[in-house]
């Protein structure tokens, strides 16, 4: 989707967003500067900012110096695009940072610093899903061992009679 024209209201504190016009990217951010201090991506724009090498010196700059009001980030957002329930996923295996996906037009929305941390954690996606790997491997992989190691057991435990059968099965 393309960038959105119209106004977008932050789905964490009500206030206008202001559209934030990131030259290194080409990109219109909506930006709660008035408000929360919250970011809304459309689709695609996330991965724009999102590793170290990425410019953001622009949000910065449009959000240095304020301070924001507190809101819950507990709570359910609705996509200020689309419309649609917003949905909570944490940004790592670590599961420090949540942020709101909508799963209807794409859009991502941050809570105020969540940017800065998402990016302190690591130094680019392929870390991100080489840590994601590492963490499905220890915990799938163990288990897949684990079904092995089972399978073994159950055919040295056949009996006599059992391995006959599966010797004429071809099994
Ligand atoms: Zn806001
Ligand atoms: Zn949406």
């Amino acid at each position: 989707m393309a960038d959105t024209l119209k106004t977008l209201i932050c789905p964490a504190c009500g206030k206008e967003m202001e559209k934030v016009f990131i030259p290194s990217q080409g990109i219109n951010l909506d930006i709660c500067t008035k408000g929360c201090g919250g970011i809304y991506f459309d689709n695609r724009e996330f991965k724009e900012f999102d590793e170290q090498h990425e410019d953001i010196t622009k949000i910065i700059e449009s959000l240095a110096g304020k301070t924001f009001e507190k809101v819950d980030t507990t709570q359910e957002r609705i996509c200020p695009n689309c419309g649609a329930k917003m949905v909570k996923n944490s940004t790592s295996i670590h599961k420090q940072i949540e942020v709101d996906d909508c799963y209807v037009c794409g859009g991502k929305f941050l809570d105020n610093e969540e940017l800065i941390k998402i990016r302190a954690e690591y130094e680019n996606n392929e870390q991100r899903d080489a840590d994601i790997l590492k963490y499905v491997y220890a915990t799938v992989g163990k288990e897949l061992d684990e079904v092995d190691k089972r399978h073994t057991e159950a055919i040295q435990n056949r009996t006599a009679t059992q391995k006959l059968f599966y010797k004429i099965m071809g099994m």
